[in-house]
């Protein structure tokens, strides 16, 4: 999917664009319990085709001078986008910071378009002229408060969309990420794992921007993890940022098959580390949750059973991800974790046979009788598998409101303990039959 960024000087009205791009789909999100996705990156629409959006402003910096905040924010822009909008404000006129931010624009040689906002009624439109001298072509009047020009100025955006971006997904190959926290180990185990395992190592030029891939083959399997470059760029004040750590998050997950959800055993379990492991869960992605630096723990039995206590406490919704305790650094047990990968994605992408699944379904009734509702019982006639990645089921019943949420968790467990599915989130919906 192609990335646009949204940048300008703070007040120019970056967030109102963006809310308005992004339209509802923020607020469903928010909607939904659990994990609240953050205002800074999101899906949005135009003319049939998804992107996801990233509203530099939102990306706080540390008490940073306005001027170094705009270079920060060109620059995320300039490694994360495929189409930068650069805001302007119209009544105000072309700004020593905005002149800042397109020379670094400039020298990018990412397209970048203009939006010149606050043009609330047609007469103000021939104040847009003098942005012409900013060299970025025609600038486009917009309103955000009004939600004029919009159009216009996202045709242009779509149009500089590189066509065919994603490469094209080998069958087979397995793509993975790794997600933590800053210092967690992520680049160390990369390296740890191309290191260890005598691997054909080839980096693949991103397919776009500057997110650079690395294909690894172990035992006729081909794996690739995703922006292993991210992870070795290093020192820019801003990837020390939370926000932009998520960021950075969301886009490797979306991409992966499996994400590797590394937890640090020196430090111990935070609160960052179950917001980024939400993430993934939510994106319906394989999980593999790593402990690094095991190698600093007492490494007893009793230590990791202690361990996976906390974890599972402190990860409730992702009791079906195994866990693999390990050292980036002393590559103890390293062995262990490519292995868990394969099979989290293989399950991530496995299909049951419906005359199976059924006989499941109807056991676990016979077991567990369904639930009531003002005095109607739940009646399941029927299931079938309908997708995968994560495999999701849709079971027919005489109506969807009688499916309490435990009964559904019940099922779903009764469909774990059946079919190996371990590693991945599974889907159940219920539907009423036609
Ligand atoms: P990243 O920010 O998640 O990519 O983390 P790094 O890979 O840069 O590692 C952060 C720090 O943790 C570095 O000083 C590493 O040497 C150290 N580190 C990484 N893995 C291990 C490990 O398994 N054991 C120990 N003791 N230290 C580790």
């Amino acid at each position: 999917k192609s990335v646009v960024a949204i940048v300008g000087r703070p007040n120019v009205g970056k967030s109102t664009i963006f809310n308005r791009l992004v339209g509802e789909r923020i607020s469903i999100v928010e909607d939904t319990p659990g994990v609240t996705r953050d205002r800074i990156y999101s899906e949005a629409e135009w003319l049939n085709q998804t992107f996801n959006i990233i509203d530099t402003g939102g990306i706080e910096m540390v008490d940073e001078p306005l001027l170094n905040q705009m270079r920060q924010q060109a620059e995320i822009a300039i490694d994360e986008a495929d189409v930068i909008i650069f805001m302007l404000n119209g009544r105000e006129g072309i700004t020593a910071a905005d002149e800042e931010v397109a020379k670094l624009l400039f020298k990018s040689n990412k397209p970048v378009v203009l939006a010149v906002n606050k043009m609330d009624n047609p007469e103000m439109r021939e104040m847009v002229y003098e942005f012409y001298a900013l060299g970025f072509g025609q600038p486009f009047p917009i309103s955000g408060t009004h939600g004029l020009g919009l159009g216009d100025m996202l045709d242009e955006v779509v149009a500089h969309f590189p066509e065919n971006e994603e490469t094209e997904k080998e069958d087979d190959t397995i793509y993975f990420s790794l997600i933590g926290r800053p210092n967690v180990g992520k680049s160390s185990l990369v390296n740890a794992l191309l290191n260890e395992n005598r691997v054909i190592v080839s980096e693949i030029e991103g397919t776009t921007r500057d997110a650079i891939d690395t294909k690894l083959r172990k035992d006729d399997q081909d794996f690739v993890i995703i922006d292993t470059a991210g992870m070795r760029k290093r020192g820019k004040v801003y990837e020390s940022t939370e926000k932009y750590s998520v960021l950075r998050a969301l886009r490797a997950i979306e991409r992966s098959d499996v994400v590797l959800v590394l937890i640090d055993a020196e430090t111990g379990i935070r609160e960052q580390d179950k917001k980024i492991a939400g993430y993934a869960h939510e994106a319906g992605r394989a999980i593999v949750i790593v402990v690094n630096k095991w190698d600093t723990v007492d490494s007893d039995e009793k230590a990791m059973k202690d361990f996976e206590t906390k974890i599972r406490a402190h990860f409730q919704y992702l009791d079906y991800a195994p866990i693999v305790f390990l050292s980036a650094k002393t590559k103890k047990r390293l062995h262990t974790l490519i292995p868990m990968v394969q099979l989290a994605s293989e399950n991530h992408s496995k299909r049951v046979q419906t005359n199976v699944l059924n006989d499941v379904i109807m056991d676990a009734i016979a077991m567990n009788p369904t639930p009531t509702l003002k005095g109607r019982r739940l009646k399941v006639l029927y299931a079938t598998q309908v997708a995968v990645k994560p495999p999701s089921f849709v079971v027919f019943v005489n109506d969807p409101e009688l499916m309490h949420f435990s009964y559904e968790r019940f099922l779903e467990n009764k469909i774990r303990d059946a079919f190996d599915f371990a590693g991945t989130p599974i889907k159940i919906f219920a539907r009423r039959r036609q």
